[in-house]
């Protein structure tokens, strides 16, 4: 017979503590999914004895049977349990049965559950009544328990049917919905390619109405030189076909689209139709093409940048080897470009790489490609008639084209390039390797007076890695103290003693050994590291002068080399005050060497600064002379007191006449202006007593001594060698 379960379950079901509802089993299966579940049948009357009578048959047939005693625990239990049928007995001690009936009905998940009044009035107002309070069925006493759970069988098979077709439409109508507001737009077309369903989202990106698209070919979306029937094999084999394509509106406007078919077949694999659901893609198309522009275009100019270049340089060089072909390369960059930023400033300067941007574009094929690498260096790749000759047009034309001023903010401005070349594949057979040359090739043009294009050749490479050597090695040198000085002897020919030395610089290089000065002085002057340098020169020899005084030494005149960067800064005099001041040094032991050419430039700022260093009581020789100017006569209008024969007249003086007539002419003139004359270079007896026997006052040279440190040069002087 049925088992009572009150306290325990009710509290598992979560029914409030004093509910009175209970199960008559516990081996229900009540709760278990799929479709052998068993239903559950809420049974409600305040007759135990009932109670007991239905819900042991209908346990009996198979049922879960859960019970109430009242209306109130009836809705309760509904609630909590959502039973599958409903039998309610009318008469109840709290609400009547009609009421209960339609209270249960108003909850929410009871409009499919059936509920079965058993009553024992079979009068026409009282069926009236419970159908009207949502019954579904009525029955009335006595019953006859078999029948009893037949109906019970057959209400809850109609109710599953009418449940199951009313969720089925719901969820139709919640797709159909669902489908109706999608930005996205969906068709889906028969097996003819026409239309037989379109949302309003498609109508309205491509201009129709839903009327308008209805039977028309789904193809019409597609421009005509696009459209592709789908054959019928393929549509078989189609899984999911995606594509990004062009899709027209109703006016014939093109715009970018993302579509993605998927073809519908019955449960066989019959092909249905295809359901195409189209995206409008113009935005992200655009935010592809802003992209791209500005990871591979230059912002200023709107040219081609570096990566683009790159680009197509790579794809030209694949086209080019295959078809055994040469291409060019002309880096250029704009002469002189940073003084027009630093003196007009920067907006002035973007508005000439505009300009220029403009004038090299035009004469640019348009197989080839211009582009911008960055500050005023701008890059051109040729690839037709790219060979030595057709680079050599190219470039002049280029050349040809900054004869023409530029009109910015009114001015007229001139503006050049210096331009280096580089041929595939003789110079390089990538991207780099083509790049470096070109590059290279156009510091050559830039060397070569500028406003001229140079080709890359073996030669300059070598010069220029072992130039960028040099300069990175001289920028660490200064600070790994690399430097040292040398001290050459200078003799006065009369007494045959010693009267001054000259200053002679060396580096030594823990990678390269002792680098001559020839090698990084014309380095430290192209990359400015002069300025250190000299500086360091100048305090170095000061303070060896004034310790050598300190230590007893006869007065000797220090000769130092200056280069004309050094010479010509505008703070050169008021250093040499602070170098003279710092190392207590006399000045009149001070002589400075500076070479024909820095005298001559800009002669009226030079007679000044000379005038300076002569009133602090320096010496000034004029340096490997003979070899520049030679107009002996126009020193006159320099504060000079020494002329320095440069050594390539002394090499020769007794075997070569024309040398010796030259070094007897300046020794002679130099007299007669009252100017000291130094012979440099001096290695040997017979050209010693030559010039000797030309009264030349002063010589230096290997005949005498080779440059040495300072302690060497004491030694020297202490064992009187001369
Ligand atoms: P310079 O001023 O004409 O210096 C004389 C050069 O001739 C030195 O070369 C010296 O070693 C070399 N010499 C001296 N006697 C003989 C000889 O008998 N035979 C031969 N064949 N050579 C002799 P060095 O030291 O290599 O210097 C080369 C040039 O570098 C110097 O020419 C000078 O113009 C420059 N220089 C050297 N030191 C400095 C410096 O501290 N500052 C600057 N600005 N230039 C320097
Ligand atoms: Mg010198
Ligand atoms: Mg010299």
């Amino acid at each position: 017979m049925s088992k009572k379960i009150v306290v325990n379950e009710e509290k598992r079901d979560g029914l409030a503590e004093g509910g009175k509802f209970r199960q008559t089993s516990d081996r229900s299966g009540a709760g278990g999914n799929g479709a052998d579940r068993k239903p559950v049948i809420l049974l409600v009357d305040d007759d135990p004895l009932m109670l007991q009578f239905y819900g042991g048959g209908l346990e009996k047939a198979g049922f879960v049977v859960k019970e109430a005693q009242s209306s109130v625990d009836s809705i309760t239990a509904f609630i909590h349990l959502k039973p599958d049928l409903v039998i309610l007995d009318l008469v109840m001690p709290d609400l009547n049965g009609f009421a209960t009936c339609r209270t249960i009905r108003s909850l929410p998940g009871s409009e499919y559950t059936p509920i079965l009044i058993i009553t024992g009035h079979g009068d026409s107002r009282s069926v009236k009544q419970a159908f009207e309070s949502g019954a579904t069925d009525y029955i009335i006493k006595p019953v006859n328990l078999d029948l009893f759970c037949h109906r019970i069988r057959y209400m809850l098979g109609a109710s599953r049917d009418i449940s199951d077709k009313k969720r089925s439409e719901d969820s139709l109508r919640l797709l159909k919905e669902a489908v109706e507001r999608l930005p996205i737009g969906i068709t889906i077309s028969d097996l003819e390619g026409k239309i037989i369903y379109a949302n309003p989202a498609e109508a309205e990106m491509h201009g129709y109405t839903l009327e308008e698209l209805m039977r028309r070919e789904a193809r019409m979306f597609g421009p005509p030189e696009l459209r592709k029937p789908l054959a019928a094999d393929k549509f078989h084999k189609m899984t999911v076909w995606k594509r990004e394509t062009l899709n027209l509106r109703k006016g014939g406007e093109k715009f970018p689209v993302q579509l993605t078919s998927i073809p519908v077949k019955n449960s066989e694999g019959v092909p249905l139709g295809i359901i195409t659901t189209c995206e409008d893609i113009t935005d992200r198309k655009e935010a592809e093409v802003a992209i791209e522009r500005l990871a591979y275009h230059d912002s200023l100019t709107g040219l081609p940048n570096r990566s683009m270049f790159q680009d197509r340089l790579q794809k030209a060089l694949a086209s080019a080897r295959r078809e055994g072909r040469q291409l060019g390369v002309l880096f250029l960059d704009l002469d002189r470009f940073k003084d027009i930023n630093d003196t007009q400033g920067h907006e002035f300067g973007d508005k000439l790489l505009r300009a220029v941007a403009l004038r090299l574009g035009r004469c640019v094929r348009d197989a080839d490609t211009l582009a911008r690498l960055g500050g005023d260096e701008f890059v051109i790749l040729l690839t037709g008639a790219s060979d030595r000759a057709g680079t050599i047009t190219a470039a002049e034309r280029i050349l040809a084209l900054f004869t023409e001023p530029f009109e910015l903010e009114g001015r007229q401005v001139y503006s050049s390039t210096s331009i280096g070349v580089a041929l595939y594949p003789k110079d390089g057979r990538d991207v780099n390797d083509l790049l470096r040359s070109a590059d290279t090739a156009m510091y050559h043009a830039k060397a070569g007076g500028r406003q001229t294009y140079r080709f890359f050749s073996e030669e300059i490479n070598r010069k220029i890695t072992e130039k960028v050597h040099i300069e990175n090695g001289l920028r660490r040198a200064l600070e790994r103290q690399e430097f040292c000085l040398y001290y050459q002897p200078q003799i006065e020919l009369g007494s045959e003693r010693i009267i001054g030395v000259e200053v002679l610089l060396r580096w030594m290089s823990p990678e390269m050994g002792v680098v001559m000065p020839s090698r990084f002085i014309p380095v430290a002057e192209d990359s400015g590291l002069i300025f250190r340098l000299g500086e360091w020169v100048l305090r170095t020899a000061c303070r060896q002068s004034a310790a050598w005084r300190d230590a007893g030494h006869p007065p000797l005149r220090m000769a130092i080399n200056i280069s004309g960067h050094q010479f010509k800064q505008p703070s050169f005099v008021s250093l040499i005050d602070t170098v003279l001041d710092e190392s207590s040094m006399d000045p009149t032991c001070l002589e400075f060497e500076l070479t024909e050419s820095v005298i001559m430039d800009k002669a009226e700022k030079t007679t000044l600064t000379l005038r300076e260093l002569k009133d602090r009581g320096i010496h000034l020789s004029i340096d490997d002379f003979g070899t520049g100017y030679s107009s002996l006569s126009y020193l006159k209008h320099f504060p000079i007191d020494r002329i320095k024969i440069d050594r390539s007249f002394i090499a020769d003086i007794t075997s070569n006449r024309d040398e010796a007539v030259i070094v007897d002419t300046i020794i002679a003139i130099a007299r007669s202006m009252d100017l000291k004359v130094v012979a440099e270079g001096v290695e040997n007896r017979e050209q010693l007593d030559y010039l000797k026997a030309r009264r030349c006052g002063e010589a230096q040279g290997y005949y005498f001594a080779e440059p040495m440190p300072a302690e060497s040069l004491e030694t020297w002087i202490r064992r009187d060698v001369v």
